[in-house]
C-alpha cells in the first residue's frame, strides 16, 4: 500500500530575486512600538521582520510584469499602455468603459460623486473604510445589508458575505428607490474577514435592483478571490474557470471600482470601469480635475502596463488556488493552537478574534489594537487593527461606532512568503495567545479627523 496520504499544492513559480529581512531583539521592539504610538501603520518598516500589515501593493511583480514595465509608453495622452489595459479590463471583466486612476479610493470617489446626491443611502454588504467614507462625503448614507452571520466569526456559512434580501427589500420600502442610486457589492467583503458573496446571491440583488431601476457596482478589487471560492464551494461552478466565473459576476453589475494593488499584483493603480455611456462621459471629465487625463488617471503608462499583464496572471486558476491555499494554511496552523480567528478562513487574510484573544478588556481599551502592538513585540510580525479604531465615528453624531467584529488581520502578501513563513507567524500568535492575561490594553492620546487608524497614537493603560 502507498504511503503517501496527500498530495500538496506548491506555488506555481520559484524565486528569481529575493530582498534579505532585518531580524531585531525584543528591547529595541518594545522601544520601536512604543515610539509608534502603539500603531502598526506608524511603525518604520526597516524595523519588521514579517510585514503582514496589508495585500495592498505588496505583491511580488512576475519577469513578465517587469518585463512590461520597461515598455512604459509614457506619452501624456493615448499611452499604448492604456489601450492594452482598457483591452484587459473589457476581456476579462466585461465592462465597456475604463477609467484608470491612482488606485482604488480615487476610482470610489469618482463614482460617488456622480452618483450619489446628498440625502441618498448607499446600501453595501459590509462597509469597507475608503468606500464609505467617500460615499459619505458626497452626503450619502451607508447602510449595512450584509447578512447577520457575517458579523458572527464562528458562523461557518461558506458565503458570508450574501446581501440579506429582506434588508435591501425593506430600505427600498422605507427610503424610497430614488432615494438609493446604487448597491455597493463588495466581492470578497474584507472588513468581514476576507469573506465571498456566492454567484446566486450577486444574481437575485440584480434582479431586485432592476426591479427598481437601482444600479449594482462591484468593489472588484477581490473579486477573482470571490471567484475562486465560488469555484470551490457553490453548485455547478467547480468546472468552470476562474476568469469565466468572474466575468458572470461582472455580468449581474453595472461596472466597478478596482483597486490593482490587490488581486492585480501590482504595486500602485486602480480603475473605475462601467457599462453606462452617460457616468463614463462624466467619469472622464471629472478623472482630469482629480486624478489625470482618462488614458492615465495619475498612472504613469508602466504602471498600466504592469497591471493589464497582472490581471492575465490573477485570473489563472494555479495562481489563485496557491494565494488562497497560502492563506488557509496559516489558518489551519492557528486552529492546532486553538487560537481563535475568524471562520472560514477567508481569501487574503487571517482575522484573529480580539473579543475572544482577549476577553478581559473592553472595546473601549482598543483589544485589537493591543493585540496588534503585542505580536509585535513578540517577533517583529506587523499585522493590522480592524476594530473600533478602524471602524471610527459616526460623521453626523460624532460617537464610536463599535463594530461587533473586533479584529486583528494577518495579511498575505502575493507570491512574497514562504511557507516557512507562514510557520514562524503562527508561533508567534500562540506564544502571544500564550501571554494573554498579562495584555492590559491602551488609551488614545492623538486621533486624526479622518480614517484614524492610520495615524492614531496610543499609550498603555498603567
Ligand atoms: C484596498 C481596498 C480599497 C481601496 O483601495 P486603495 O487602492 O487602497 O485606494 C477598496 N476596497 C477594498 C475591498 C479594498 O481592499
Amino acid at each position: 500500500m502507498s504511503k503517501i496520504t496527500k498530495r500538496s499544492w506548491a506555488e506555481p513559480y520559484k524565486i528569481k530575486m529575493v530582498e534579505p529581512l532585518r531580524k531585531t531583539t525584543r528591547q529595541y521592539r518594545e522601544d520601536a512600538i512604543r515610539k509608534a504610538g502603539y500603531n502598526t501603520f506608524l511603525l518604520y518598516s526597516e524595523d519588521v521582520y514579517i510585514d503582514l500589515l496589508t495585500d495592498s501593493g505588496t505583491s511580488a511583480m512576475s519577469d513578465y510584469q517587469w518585463a512590461g514595465m520597461m515598455m512604459g509608453d509614457e506619452a501624456y495622452s493615448g499611452s499604448k499602455n492604456f489601450y492594452h489595459l482598457e483591452e484587459n479590463v473589457q476581456k476579462y471583466y466585461g465592462y465597456k468603459y475604463l477609467i484608470p486612476t491612482h488606485q482604488g479610493r480615487g476610482a470610489e470617489h469618482l463614482i460617488s460623486r456622480i452618483l450619489i446626491k446628498q440625502g441618498d443611502y448607499v446600501p453595501g454588504n459590509m462597509y469597507f473604510t475608503t468606500t464609505r467614507l467617500h460615499q459619505e462625503l458626497s452626503g450619502g448614507q451607508f447602510v449595512d445589508i450584509i447578512i447577520d452571520e457575517a458579523h458572527d466569526p464562528t458562523s461557518l456559512l461558506p458565503f458570508k458575505g450574501d446581501i440579506d434580501l429582506n434588508k435591501l427589500e425593506n430600505l427600498i420600502a422605507k427610503v424610497g428607490a430614488d432615494k438609493i442610486p446604487y448597491v455597493s457589492v463588495a466581492a470578497t467583503v474584507n472588513m468581514a474577514g476576507g469573506q465571498p458573496i456566492s454567484m446566486k446571491n450577486m444574481r437575485d440583488v440584480r434582479a431586485l435592483c432592476s426591479k427598481h431601476g437601482i444600479k449594482v457596482i462591484m468593489d472588484a478589487t477581490r473579486a477573482v478571490e470571490n471567484a475562486y471560492f465560488i469555484q470551490c464551494r457553490e453548485d455547478g461552478y467547480a468546472n468552470k474557470t476562474t476568469a469565466e466565473i468572474l466575468r458572470e459576476m461582472c455580468s449581474y453589475t453595472d461596472g466597478c471600482t478596482m483597486s490593482g494593488k490587490k488581486d492585480l499584483l501590482v504595486n500602485i493603480g486602480g480603475f473605475l470601469a462601467i457599462n453606462d455611456e452617460d457616468i463614463y462621459e462624466e467619469a472622464r471629465s471629472l478623472v482630469v480635475v482629480y486624478e489625470g487625463m482618462h488614458t492615465y488617471g495619475g498612472l504613469a503608462g508602466r504602471d498600466m502596463e504592469a497591471m493589464a499583464r497582472g490581471i492575465e496572471e490573477a485570473v489563472q486558476d494555479d495562481h489563485i488556488q496557491a494565494r488562497v491555499g497560502q492563506v488557509e494554511y496559516l489558518g489551519a496552523q492557528l486552529q492546532e493552537y486553538g487560537v481563535p480567528i475568524v471562520l472560514p478562513v477567508g481569501g487574503h487574510a487571517i482575522y484573529l478574534d480580539a473579543k475572544r484573544f482577549y476577553p478581559h478588556i473592553s472595546q473601549d481599551n482598543f483589544p485589537a489594537q493591543t493585540l496588534a502592538a503585542e505580536l509585535y513585540i513578540d517577533s517583529g510580525i506587523r499585522s493590522m487593527e480592524r476594530g473600533i479604531v478602524s471602524a471610527g465615528r459616526d460623521v453626523k453624531t460624532g460617537k464610536n461606532y463599535y463594530p461587533k467584529l473586533e479584529l486583528v488581520r494577518l495579511t498575505i502578501p502575493r507570491r512574497v512568503y514562504t511557507q516557512a513563513h507562514m510557520d514562524v507567524t503562527a508561533e508567534s500568535v500562540a506564544e502571544v495567545y500564550e501571554a494573554r492575561t498579562r495584555a492590559k490594553g491602551l488609551e488614545m492620546t492623538f486621533e486624526p479627523k479622518y480614517l484614524r487608524f492610520f495615524q492614531a497614537r496610543f499609550s498603555p493603560i498603567a
